[in-house]
């Protein structure tokens, strides 16, 4: 459609007259309306645009006219795309196996660095201004190489994160949890640790830390019986925390404890290897 309006935009700026205008025009109005015989009449005399014959502004209406109609064939269509975008987002519910899947292939394509393009236009914002169904809540460590979005390879809407250092539960973390299952319906939650992770080394230090940051630390749960080397303690160490507080969010939260045992949610535990870019997936009960 544009390359035909083009090419009759470009006859009409060189004030051409002959067959080839009256060929493109059928085939326009063909286009648009299935028929050419309603134009026919217009297009039976020489159309000379830069002189004030007559038939040329019937032929500028009609253009415009046609013009006009595309445009609200457009509009139209643009208007139900957000619509039917909400739509199929409703329709979007994933099982637990589902959404883990597509966690594990999302990360898959960004460990590979073959990252899928997500949408994150006008269209998408308004569709998801409507109401979220985020397929999966991750609790991941705050710290900035471990941004859920990125490394398993999602779109605006798809991840409900909650981010804290060392990603440990307390009642308002539990809280956003509880939200995202009880009624955003999300079908599974990861607990995202990671390698190096300065918040579980600062507990292996036993680093007597003020303030807020000393009573985050202190609820990191590193295990029992770690080697003496730091270096072979901290992986351990990680894991460690990450099982303890999956294990957590169904013993500090009736609600996550009703939904698991209703099969409502499942809770897996995963940590983050910095530079593979890999999430190792933990065997949780
Ligand atoms: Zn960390």
């Amino acid at each position: 459609m544009g390359y035909a309006h083009e090419d009759m935009a470009g006859i009409y700026r060189q004030g051409v007259s002959d067959d080839r205008l009256l060929s493109v025009a059928e085939h326009v109005r063909g286009w648009l309306f299935g028929s050419a015989h309603r134009l026919a009449p217009a297009m039976t005399k020489t159309i000379t645009p830069r002189r004030p014959d007559p038939t040329w502004f019937p032929w500028s209406l009609r253009m415009r006219s046609n013009l006009g109609f595309a445009g609200a064939v457009l509009g139209i269509v643009f208007l139900l795309g957000p619509a039917r975008d909400a739509r199929s987002q409703e329709a979007a519910a994933v099982s637990a196996e589902q959404a883990l899947q597509k966690l594990k292939e999302g990360n898959e394509r960004f460990a590979k660095d073959m990252l899928e393009r997500k949408d994150v236009g006008a269209a998408r914002r308004a569709a998801l201004a409507q109401g979220q169904r985020p397929f999966a809540v991750i609790l991941s460590c705050a710290d900035s190489r471990v941004p859920p979005e990125i490394i398993f390879n999602q779109g605006l809407g798809d991840l409900f994160v909650v981010r804290v250092a060392g990603n440990i539960t307390d009642p308002f973390i539990l809280g956003s949890i509880e939200f995202a299952v009880g009624q955003l319906k999300a079908p599974l939650v990861g607990v995202l640790g990671h390698e190096s992770c300065g918040a579980v080394n600062a507990r292996l230090a036993k680093a007597d830390l003020p303030g807020h940051l000393g009573k985050l630390i202190r609820e990191i749960q590193v295990g029992a019986d770690l080697p003496p080397e730091r270096a072979k303690a901290l992986p351990l160490a990680i894991k460690n925390n990450v099982l303890h507080h999956t294990a957590l969010l169904t013993q500090r939260s009736d609600a996550l404890k009703d939904a698991a045992a209703r099969n409502q949610v499942r809770i897996v535990g995963a940590v983050y290897e910095l530079s593979s870019g890999k999430v190792q997936w933990l065997e949780t009960k």
